[in-house]
C-alpha cells in the first residue's frame, strides 16, 4: 500500500536529480515544506504522470536560485508518481492514474486516493495562497492553463501563465479540481516533455506566484484571457485499432491531426477515415448535466469530421495518449461567466 512521505526540508542533492531519478532517493510520493517569507505557501505538484518532468525541472531551476536565501514564499511541494517517472511512463500498469484519484474522485477506494485526500487534508490546515499543477502533453499545443473554476483570482493566476485557459469539469478527480476548494488553483500544460522553453516559462511562472502578495480583485480587461471551455471528449473505444499513418486499422486519423489544435476549426474538417465499417469514436459529455452537443463528431461516407464549429485542443498522435487518456478534447470559447461566445474576440 503507497503511503504519503513528508518533508520539512529537501534532502540535499535532490534537486541535481532528474525525474528518473528520484526514485533513488525518496520512498516514493512526497510532500515537502519550505518556508518563506509569506506564510501561506504556494502548492505545486509535479510528476502526476511520471513521463512529464517539466515540472520537476521548472522547480529544480526556481529553486536552486533560492539555495541559501529564504523564499518570497513558502512552497509546498508535492512530489508524485516517482516509481512512474523512473520508468519514463505516465503511469505504472496496475496504478492509478495520478490525476484522476484526487478528492471529488469516481475512484475513491484507490489506493492512490487516501495519498491524494492526505495531501488536501494537510494543505487544508497550511491555507495556501494559490495550487499550480505542472504538465506536458504529447501534441503541438500552445503552453495553456487549465482552471475549474470560473473566478476572478483563477483568471489572474491563469492569466501569469498564458493568454489561453482551458475551463473544465470533465475529467473529475483532478489535481486543480480539488485545491480549488481551497485557493486559486491551475493546472499547466508545458507543451512536449523535452520542447526546452517548457521548463523556462513554467520556472518563470512559479518565481511570479512566488512573488505575487495578492491576486487583483478587478476583473480582466476584455480580451486579456481566451477561455474555452470542453464540451466533449473524444476517445477511441477500446478493441478498436488506429493509425495515424494511413496504415490498415479500424480508425485511420489524418496524419496531420495535431495541427488542428487550438484552432476554430468549421463544420465538415476531416478527423479520419472509417476504416472498418461501423468503427466509430465514442463521444463523452464535457459538461456534467447538460446534453452532448448533438453531432458533434459526424460520420459521412466513410469520413469522420466534426459536425459544428469547434476548437480541438490536446489533440496527440501518441497511440499510448490516445490509449492511457484520449484523442482530444473539443472545445468552445466562453465569456468569463460561462456563456458561450460565437468566435474570437
Ligand atoms: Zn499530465
Amino acid at each position: 500500500m503507497p503511503r504519503l512521505h513528508l518533508l520539512d526540508s529537501l534532502p540535499p542533492d535532490l534537486l541535481a536529480m532528474t525525474a528518473p531519478e528520484l526514485a533513488t532517493r525518496l520512498p516514493g510520493p512526497t510532500l515537502v515544506h519550505l518556508p518563506g517569507r509569506h506564510a501561506r505557501p504556494l502548492f505545486v505538484s509535479v510528476l502526476l504522470h511520471g513521463n512529464e518532468d517539466t515540472g520537476w525541472d521548472a522547480v529544480r531551476e526556481v529553486l536552486q536560485r533560492y539555495q541559501g536565501r529564504e523564499l518570497p514564499r513558502a512552497m509546498s511541494l508535492f512530489i508524485g508518481n516517482i516509481h512512474a517517472a523512473a520508468a519514463g511512463v505516465r503511469t505504472l500498469p496496475g496504478q492509478s492514474d495520478f490525476n484522476r484519484v484526487w478528492p471529488g474522485t469516481c475512484v475513491p477506494e484507490a489506493a492512490e486516493a487516501a495519498i491524494m485526500a492526505d495531501v488536501v487534508a494537510i494543505m487544508r490546515e497550511l491555507q495556501p495562497f494559490a495550487s499550480i499543477d505542472i504538465h506536458n502533453n504529447t501534441g503541438l499545443n500552445p503552453h495553456y492553463a487549465c482552471l475549474n473554476r470560473l473566478d476572478t483570482r483563477f483568471f489572474h493566476l491563469a492569466r501569469l501563465f498564458s493568454r489561453i485557459a482551458v475551463y473544465f469539469s470533465e475529467p473529475v478527480g483532478v489535481q486543480s479540481m480539488a485545491m480549488a476548494e481551497l485557493c486559486p488553483a491551475v493546472t499547466v500544460e508545458c507543451g512536449k516533455v523535452g520542447s526546452g522553453s517548457g521548463v523556462g516559462h513554467a520556472a518563470e511562472f512559479l518565481e511570479a506566484c512566488l512573488h505575487l502578495d495578492h491576486f487583483p480583485e478587478h476583473a480582466l480587461a476584455a480580451g486579456e484571457l481566451e477561455l474555452l471551455q470542453t464540451v466533449a471528449i473524444l476517445k477511441v473505444p477500446e478493441g478498436l485499432s488506429f493509425s495515424f499513418d494511413g496504415s490498415a486499422a479500424d480508425i485511420r486519423f489524418r496524419t496531420d491531426i495535431d495541427t488542428l489544435n487550438f484552432t476554430e476549426a468549421a463544420p465538415g474538417t476531416l478527423l479520419g477515415r472509417v476504416g472498418t465499417p461501423g468503427s466509430r469514436l465514442s463521444v463523452v459529455p464535457g459538461v456534467p448535466g447538460e446534453s452532448l452537443p448533438a453531432d458533434c463528431v459526424v460520420v459521412e461516407s466513410g469520413s469522420i469530421r466534426l459536425g459544428q464549429r469547434l476548437v480541438p485542443a490536446m489533440l496527440t498522435r501518441d497511440p499510448q495518449a490516445v490509449r492511457l487518456d484520449c484523442l482530444c478534447y473539443l472545445m468552445r470559447r466562453i465569456d468569463d461567466q460561462g456563456n458561450p461566445v460565437q468566435s474570437r474576440p
